[in-house]
């Protein structure tokens, strides 16, 4: 996934908070840590370019294992029950929940080990044949891309709706 990450944090991120009675500053802050978790998986990307000169696969790397991010929920959740402040445990877990979208999000047809560290077999829903150049076209040209469209204008018209409502409910001068 190219460019849907970002928009699908955002609305996960709006979804998961709603029900939330959050103070204004408090809901920018969770959409903050929504929108780092969607991304968080792909940081690895630094690590496969600057020094391991994209010798492996970067959905290889423990960033990208579903075994880290489900038993950091785990560990999250306990926590959860353990503080009488839920707020920091809160953006932890919209943190967490966004990086778990994004290796479900990557397996579309992004090859993700679901299984990993114990069985190596990637997983992915579809795969994208290799019939132009240069590589990228691939991916554009394929119908994933019109879901990762789908999630960008899905994210724009939540954003702008939001933003209307935000205006309105703001005190006039
Ligand atoms: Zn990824």
């Amino acid at each position: 996934m190219f460019i849907g990450h970002l928009p699908a944090g955002y609305l996960i991120t709006c979804g998961l908070f709603k029900p939330l009675p959050l103070p204004k500053n408090a809901a920018r802050r969770c959409i903050l840590a929504g929108l780092t978790g969607a991304i968080a998986p792909d940081f690895d990307l630094i690590w496969c370019y600057l020094v391991d000169h994209g010798q492996h696969h970067h959905h290889l790397y423990p960033t990208h294992w579903p075994l880290i991010w489900f038993s950091a929920l785990s560990l999250l959740l306990l926590w959860a029950g353990l503080v009488k402040n839920k707020y920091p445990v809160l953006l932890c877990v919209v943190f967490c929940v966004n990086g778990i979208v994004h290796l479900l999000l990557d397996s579309l047809v992004g090859d993700i080990g679901w299984l990993m560290p114990f069985d190596n077999t990637l997983f992915a829903l579809a795969h994208v044949p290799a019939q132009y150049h240069p590589w990228w076209l691939n991916f554009f040209l394929h119908w994933s891309f019109m879901l990762e469209m789908a999630l960008v204008v899905a994210a724009i018209w939540l954003w702008r709706r939001r933003r209307k409502a935000s205006l309105i409910e703001a005190p006039v001068e």
